[in-house]
């Protein structure tokens, strides 16, 4: 059995009893998805790397194109649990109702705060989605990719969600310390 698949498994079972109804799809047998995929690419003039990564919308979490053929197991819990921390995040704005959650989630992921709409959009979502996945790369004995991280949070992945790259480094940097 490859390493990590109990226990992706496990993390996959456990989410899917807490919030009925989650589901993985992959990106490529969405035709919404394929769709999206290709008007990204249009509307960026090709940068856009929306088939590469990973998508929540409501209880299903839309697949990138590595995930069969290159990613370990063990990447695969890390994703499981990210998207859990997303997911307690939605609930914790639902008033017991998961949809109304989530458009509020959306809406605060996409505008908050005001009037900031270049930077820090959704930061304080991922920045608890991410401690979830350091913390889970002390456990599991994997490294946690700061730099490719950093990255990512100053691209379009994130529709550019940072703008300094010095003040996310040092965010970063001061979490793995901490972890
Ligand atoms: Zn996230």
């Amino acid at each position: 059995m490859p390493f990590g698949f109990d226990l992706f498994v496990f993390e996959l079972f456990s989410l899917q009893n807490k919030y009925k109804g989650f589901k993985l799809i992959k990106k490529s047998d969405s035709p919404t998805m394929m769709f999206l995929i290709w008007f990204f690419k249009i509307i960026t003039f090709g940068k856009s790397r929306f088939e590469k990564y990973h998508s929540l919308f409501g209880k299903t979490l839309f697949l990138g194109e590595d995930w069969d053929t290159k990613m370990l197991w063990v990447d695969k819990v890390l994703v499981i649990r990210h998207e859990e921390k997303h997911l307690e995040q939605i609930m914790s704005c639902s008033f017991g109702i998961f949809w109304l959650g989530f458009l509020i989630f959306s809406l605060m992921y996409l505008f908050l705060p005001l009037p900031a709409f270049f930077t820090f959009r959704g930061f304080w979502f991922e920045k608890e989605a991410y401690q979830e996945d350091m913390k889970n790369c002390a456990r599991l004995n994997c490294e946690f990719n700061e730099k490719a991280t950093v990255e990512k949070f100053l691209s379009l992945d994130y529709f550019y969600m940072f703008t300094w790259r010095k003040s996310v480094e040092k965010w970063f940097n001061d979490e793995s310390i901490q972890t």
